[in-house]
């Protein structure tokens, strides 16, 4: 069993890019065992599947009709989401000023055809084995050590990501802001201490009332959480926002000194927006924090929500 496979318990994803099916055959048949494959038989299509499928590895063709491989590559480079996908070249025997080119385009490696099994095989776990080495790195330094939910970094990368997404895509996007009530006389009567484990559960609450895998609860900074929902309307996201609400208050955390409850609540600002070229992702995270504004001063403990649209 491979490093990777062990690490994560999943098949890694690689992308075979080839004009010729009887190339992507043999590789396939290399790694069809320990990989999840996919295929394209073009450099749009292959643009097209990194984009959605985000794959560990691809294996990429460079003389292609219409985009070739070296056109694949920088597109793949230019754009965030999936500038760090490694690329290794698939390049002819002798070659050699593709094999440069390559690198200078920023490929990991390169192998020749035909293809050595051994080589390649060795190579593609190489590279398997540094990405999700730097997928675990990654994904630590974007927790929330308190909690142990994603960090401020993590949600606006993901809110980018997201934004973009919904962009092409032309659906809604909804951004809840979340915000403890009454946290600092929380903390006077209790203590630091019993603060912080109030966060550590109301992150859990919060995080439990999520169960799509894009969606995407963060600590935004102290007692504040934030949430992302690609492809979510204002109905479905307000509803999310009152299971929050619920979630928090059934907790059941006393706090002697709220004003009216005397357990620990949170109030709530949703928007939502189906992003234009006019508008950015702060759009919609000012307008989250506007309407938690004014759940605040409706008197806390409550949702309050406002859709955008082209108009505003
Ligand atoms: P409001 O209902 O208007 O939100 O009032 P609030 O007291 O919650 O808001 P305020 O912004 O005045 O105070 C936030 C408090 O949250 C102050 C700060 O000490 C506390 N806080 C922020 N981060 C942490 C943390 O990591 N641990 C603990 N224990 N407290 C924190
Ligand atoms: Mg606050
Ligand atoms: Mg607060």
């Amino acid at each position: 069993m491979q490093r990777w496979q062990a690490a994560t318990r999943q098949k890694p994803k690689i992308l075979l890019v080839d004009d010729q099916r009887v190339n992507i055959l043999v590789l396939h048949e290399l790694f069809r065992d320990e990989c999840e494959i996919f295929m394209a038989t073009d450099g749009e299509q292959a643009l097209q599947s990194c984009r959605t499928i985000l794959p560990d590895l691809v294996l990429l063709d460079v003389h292609m009709e219409g985009l070739n491989g070296h056109d694949v590559c920088r597109h793949l480079k230019e754009a965030p989401e999936t500038r760090d996908i490694p690329i290794i070249f698939v390049t002819a025997q002798g070659a050699e000023q593709d094999e440069v080119r390559g690198f200078e385009l920023g490929a990991v490696d390169f192998i020749v055809k035909p293809i050595n099994p051994v080589i390649v095989k060795a190579r593609v776990n190489t590279h398997l084995t540094l990405k999700l080495q730097s997928d675990i790195l990654r994904s630590f330094a974007l927790l929330d050590g308190l909690t142990g939910v994603a960090n401020r970094r993590k949600f606006d990368e993901a809110l980018e990501l997201n934004w973009r997404r919904s962009l092409r895509e032309k659906t809604a996007l909804s951004v809840i802001m979340i915000d403890v009530d009454h946290f600092k006389r929380f903390n006077d009567c209790y203590g630091h201490q019993r603060g912080d484990s109030c966060l550590q559960a109301v992150a859990v609450a919060l995080n439990g009332v999520i169960k799509r895998p894009y969606d995407l609860l963060a600590r935004y900074g102290g007692e504040e959480f934030a949430c992302v929902l690609p492809n979510t309307g204002l109905s479905e996201a307000v509803q999310l926002a009152e299971r929050m609400q619920t979630a928090v208050r059934a907790l059941k955390l006393e706090h002697m000194d709220a004003e009216v409850e005397h357990v620990v609540t949170v109030s709530l600002g949703v928007a939502t927006i189906v992003p234009t070229a006019g508008t950015t992702s702060e759009t919609v995270v000012g307008e989250a924090d506007r309407q938690l504004y004014l759940a605040k001063q409706a008197g806390r403990a409550r949702v309050s929500s406002c859709a955008l649209t082209d108009q505003q």
